[in-house]
């Protein structure tokens, strides 16, 4: 079987399949979506194109945006990086607060929220109009024209950002956050309610399996030991408390969002991504981690 048809055939087979998620009620606009969307779409080195469902659906693409994000600041910053933010995974929730005051407000790893607010304020201070200059910087990385953020989505996510907040305000008291911490968390959820579909993230991740060089015009975005840092990093943090088990399932980098988007690298081969809304107990979407589950159990192909 070629890789179409494996993922087409997995698609149906999912798609059948129970689903024990629910959507991420905590932002009242994310559940504003239909719960039954399932979206793949796979991208690969040798230019194949492929997608099924939903895959041209845009969606809220939530703390996928990290890894972005990350790289953005990684670029500017080099190696000085790591003295903000660790890259040690939390084994604990994407919004946990406890390690935080033991570890004097560095935080574990970006992808957690209390890293992605180290890292947004990092943006903040480096870019001259923050908002506008991020979106400039990941539309450089794929010929896609789709990328916008959601004002509909960040306001919903601001009103209700009490946990945010905290963790924002106590990083701020270890003198880890240079900017206000109210606009550290305004930016934070703009980057957040960035919204894409599948076939979207999948071409613009594949730079993460081409050593770094975006696709589009062969542009270096990260070093070849940058790149491969980052895909370590989605690979030991990118799922949060279920980071180990989706090593362990899946065997590829990846990372996941609350609106029920999952992207995932296989180094010099291809950038997948899956979308369905509905997230189990760790946050992550259930159908999504079953899909690739059983797609790189079909493949064969590991990068261990
Ligand atoms: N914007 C969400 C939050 O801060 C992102 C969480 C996620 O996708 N895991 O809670």
């Amino acid at each position: 079987m070629n890789i179409e048809e494996i993922i087409q055939k997995l698609y149906d087979k999912i798609k059948l399949v129970d689903d024990k998620g629910h959507l991420a009620s905590y932002i009242p606009e994310l559940e504003n979506v239909n719960s039954e969307s399932f979206g793949v779409h796979i991208s690969t080195l040798n230019n194949l194109n492929f997608g099924v469902g939903n895959c041209y659906d845009k969606f809220s693409i939530q703390s996928i945006v990290k890894v972005l994000s990350l790289i953005m600041a990684y670029s500017l910053l080099g190696e000085k990086l790591w003295n903000r933010v660790k890259v040690e995974p939390s084994g604990t929730a994407f919004n946990s607060l406890i390690q935080l005051e033991v570890e004097n407000g560095i935080p574990r790893n970006p992808f957690i929220n209390a890293g992605a607010l180290v890292i947004a304020d990092i943006l903040l201070s480096h870019l001259n109009k923050p908002k506008e200059d991020f979106l400039g910087f990941v539309k450089k990385l794929s010929d896609s024209k789709e990328i916008g953020y959601s004002a509909r989505i960040a306001t919903s996510e601001k009103n209700v950002g009490y946990r945010n907040a905290a963790l924002c305000n106590l990083i701020k008291s270890f003198e880890n956050i240079e900017n206000e911490p109210s606009e550290v968390l305004d930016f934070y959820y703009n980057l957040c309610s960035l919204e894409m579909s599948c076939e979207g993230l999948s071409k613009l991740f594949l730079f993460l399996a081409n050593d770094g060089f975006t696709l589009v015009d062969n542009k270096q975005i990260l070093t070849r030991s940058q790149t491969k840092r980052i895909n370590a990093i989605m690979q030991t943090c990118g799922f949060y408390d279920e980071s180990g088990e989706f090593a362990f399932k899946v065997g590829l980098p990846g990372k996941s969002g609350v609106g029920g988007g999952i992207v995932a690298v296989h180094p010099k081969h291809y950038a997948i991504a899956v979308w369905s809304p509905k997230l189990n107990k760790k946050g992550n979407s259930y159908k999504g981690i079953r899909f690739l589950e059983d797609f790189t159990t079909e493949t064969e192909i590991s990068i261990f």
